[in-house]
């Protein structure tokens, strides 16, 4: 007992002190080129690993033995703690529009775009005609006129904002009517009737799940009702025995007894999406001609822009959303409105669409290109074969984010299955996917391992990233046996 005691004093007093560190040569320009500050907290928390691992198990971790080793594993550390949280990754998860790896990817005159409002003054809320104030949403607006026929929009921050703002503008205090088969939640806290409370209406949940008839709408306006809602049910698809009321019978109903008729769409194409072989998504211009007063839809969805919410509608109405106080604390920043600004000029040209917007080159990729691309790398994945199997199997790939929730695109995907005497598992796979250089995200599902290559946006790049995972993986095997 005394003797180790002993052993682990010894094992501390082997620590070197933090001023001896701060004096190496190496370190010194560390500290000349990120600060002492800085510098020192990452060695004191070297020091201080190392003396868990004593207490812990009674060794010393391998840096301890030179200043070469010191110095290395400070450059390690430094090199983990600068890499940003938001590096870019490869999303070969199988869903395109992937909310937690950011949604869409923007078009290069998006970038431009907000690089230019980053680093300069810009006209944000400045009339340049008359030098007066401006409108910050008069640009997009002036744009979703021209691509949609609307009177007018209002910009905020993400489509839930849109609806909270729709509906608080609209019909606090009152009454707002929605179908019981639509009383959607989105992932995270967006359920339909959470909103309705936090803009201040009551919400009256008319017909059944599967069928709501226009008499349904009908009996249950009041003098109360402002507003009758619908929402598009984008994440899930009711089939059977069904009955929704469309839109333009509705409009007539509104009309006809004096209330608005509003639209939370969700994804909101603006362009028509049957030649990439998915469905007709509902469009904003369609639902306006069909007598919508408002619609709404995300700005990072099928737009492929960033994330914004977009309402779209009639003048009288814009105005009344654009003079509430929650457009206030609900408006974009001009990075925002310049990107969304860039993306929908993109749409006065659809057939450049498919190879500008990132959105649409992946999902209108031919099926043979991916074949291509998943033989030539199945020939760059051969350093893998030693601990895994890889094949190409045919796959499927889904929108995300709520759109086309039954509609799944061909793809292609690799393979990567654990051989039965190797030493690495599925997890270590993933895990170093995860940790390259650009982190590769796959999915794993039915003791495998796939990568939807229909997510690819550089093929070289990702097959550079292969060689390097392969190599690594190689040098962590060669390791561990010796
Ligand atoms: C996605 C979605 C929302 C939420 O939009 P965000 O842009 O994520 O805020 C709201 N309603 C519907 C129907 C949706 O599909």
């Amino acid at each position: 007992m005394t003797q180790a005691i002993n052993s682990t004093q010894a094992l501390y007093r082997c620590l070197p002190a933090m001023d001896s560190l701060l004096l190496i040569p190496q370190v010194i320009r560390f500290t000349d080129q990120q600060g002492k500050p800085w510098i020192k907290s990452l060695l004191a928390q070297m020091l201080k690993d190392a003396r868990q691992q004593i207490a812990k198990s009674r060794s010393l971790p391998s840096w301890c033995l030179n200043q070469t080793k010191i110095v290395t594993e400070l450059e390690r550390r430094l090199v983990l703690a600068l890499r940003q949280s938001m590096t870019p990754v490869f999303n070969l998860t199988g869903t395109i529009l992937h909310t937690n790896l950011g949604r869409s990817q923007m078009c290069e005159a998006a970038i431009d775009a907000v690089t230019k409002v980053m680093r300069h003054p810009v006209p944000l809320e400045f009339d340049m005609g008359q030098g007066k104030r401006g409108h910050r949403d008069s640009a997009i607006s002036a744009l979703i006129h021209e691509l949609t026929g609307a009177q007018s929009c209002c910009i905020v921050n993400n489509n839930a904002a849109a609806v909270l703002l729709m509906l608080a503008a609209t019909s606090a205090g009152k009454e707002v009517i929605v179908s019981r088969g639509e009383l959607v939640e989105i992932g995270g806290a967006f359920r339909i009737p959470d909103i309705m409370a936090q803009a201040g209406c009551k919400l009256v949940e008319v017909g059944c799940t599967n069928r709501t008839h226009l008499k349904d709408y009908a009996a249950a306006i009041t003098d109360n009702t402002a507003a009758i809602m619908k929402v598009h049910t984008s994440n899930y698809h009711i089939s059977g025995f069904t009955k929704v009321t469309e839109e333009a019978e509705l409009a007539a109903l509104c009309q006809e007894r004096g209330i608005a008729l509003i639209s939370d769409l969700g994804s909101g194409a603006l362009t028509d999406l049957s030649r990439f072989g998915l469905s007709k998504e509902p469009m904003p211009q369609q639902m306006l001609s069909d007598g919508v007063n408002l619609v709404s839809f995300s700005g990072d969805k099928l737009l492929g822009g960033p994330q914004a919410g977009l309402v779209v509608g009639d003048s009288e109405l814009i105005a009344k959303l654009q003079a509430h106080p929650l457009k206030r604390a609900l408006r974009c920043d001009k990075m925002t409105l310049a990107a969304l600004e860039a993306t929908l000029m993109q749409y006065r040209n659809p057939e450049s669409l498919d190879s500008l917007l990132p959105i649409f080159k992946k999902l209108s990729r031919p099926q043979p290109e991916l074949e291509q691309l998943a033989e030539q790398l199945l020939i760059v994945c051969t350093e893998f074969l030693s601990h895994f199997n890889v094949t190409i199997k045919a796959s499927q790939t889904q929108v995300g984010s709520g759109s086309q929730p039954d509609v799944l695109l061909d793809s292609v995907s690799l393979c990567f299955s654990q051989k039965p005497d190797s030493q690495l598992s599925l997890q270590q796979l993933d895990s170093h996917f995860k940790t390259a250089q650009i982190p590769i995200i796959g999915r794993i599902t039915a003791n495998q391992l796939w990568l939807d290559l229909r997510g690819s946006d550089n093929d070289e790049q990702l097959a550079q990233v292969l060689v390097q995972i392969a190599a690594n993986i190689a040098a962590q095997c060669s390791g561990v046996s010796q």
